[in-house]
């Protein structure tokens, strides 16, 4: 057993003293300028738990250049009051400039997922399996059938960080700072655990929003292909005028804020036409499962 191993919490502290005194030999105010200032970090991180991602040390990273929220599975969903305030504090006040969604290579959550989903009826009895709900729901989406365990693992992780980056730009502070203007960008990231190297699956921002909603948003889709080709703002026009009555769920309440806004001339139905800001998003009802428990919908 190494000596990490057989008192690791003592390693910590001492590996922290001498990296302490190194910062500091290095940049002498690092410290008291970081106890000074405001934090000013352009990077939020939403990631995985796991201890073989940690954000600064796979991005040769300093302290107060990534602001920070880890989960299992690196999951973002609009019920999870714990990631939103992270999300609404880094994008204002804090004001960074990228959200980055990282999943990873041979992740516990993703195949303890394809596991659950295998084995038929899940009771969400605990924390874990109640948290893992609704990735389980999305294998059983994918169609895994004949793929090794690693490849099926590959293709959850990567669904789940487009599902993942999804929601992150449906989620208020998303929706709100791209109304007013905020560029704030919403990137999916893949690290391989294999080779240390991130690699960037997708990247969402407020020019393609404006520019390329027809093809992000599927259910914003004009009947007519043609409708693709004109001009952004007269696209969002018709297909607000198409689509706006239709509007029943979250994600498309919270799009039609965007629409609304970024088509000043457009009459929209008062009702998409919100005065106080975006519309709140709905949580799903996961409240004393398994009272209405959406799991048992879809199994
Ligand atoms: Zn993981």
């Amino acid at each position: 057993m190494s000596q990490l191993q057989s008192n690791a919490a003592e390693h910590l502290i001492k590996a922290n003293e001498r990296w302490a005194r190194d910062v500091i030999k290095h940049d002498p105010n690092f410290f008291k300028d970081s106890a000074t200032y405001p934090q000013r970090p352009k990077v939020l991180w939403i990631g995985c738990s796991d201890s073989r991602v940690p954000a600064s040390v796979v991005t040769a990273s300093m302290p107060g250049d990534i602001f920070t929220h880890t989960n299992i599975a690196n999951q973002f969903h609009s019920f999870d009051d714990n990631a939103n305030s992270v999300l609404s504090f880094a994008v204002d006040p804090v004001g960074v400039k990228h959200v980055v969604l990282v999943g990873h290579s041979v992740c516990g959550g993703a195949q303890a997922a394809i596991q659950a989903a295998e084995e038929g009826p899940v009771e969400p009895h605990d924390p874990l399996t109640r948290w893992l709900v609704p990735l389980i729901q999305l294998v059983r989406t994918l169609d895994l059938h004949g793929l090794p365990e690693n490849e099926a693992v590959d293709k959850v992780v990567e669904a789940n960080i487009l599902k993942q980056v999804e929601n992150i730009c449906l989620s208020e502070p998303i929706v709100t700072a791209w109304a007013t203007g905020n560029n704030v960008s919403v990137h999916g990231w893949v690290y391989d655990l294999a080779t240390g190297r991130i690699r960037e699956l997708v990247v969402r921002s407020l020019p393609y929003v404006e520019k390329r909603t027809i093809k992000w948003f599927p259910y914003l889709v004009a009947e007519d292909p043609s409708d693709a080709e004109v001009p952004p703002n007269k696209a969002f026009t018709n297909i607000a005028a198409e689509k706006s009555r239709d509007v029943v769920d979250p994600p498309k309440k919270a799009f039609s804020y965007i629409v609304a806004e970024e088509s000043r001339d457009v009459d929209l139905p008062k009702k998409d036409s919100p005065k106080n800001g975006p519309p709140k998003m709905e949580s799903p009802d996961i409240e004393g499962l398994p009272k209405e428990d959406p799991l048992k919908k879809a199994l």
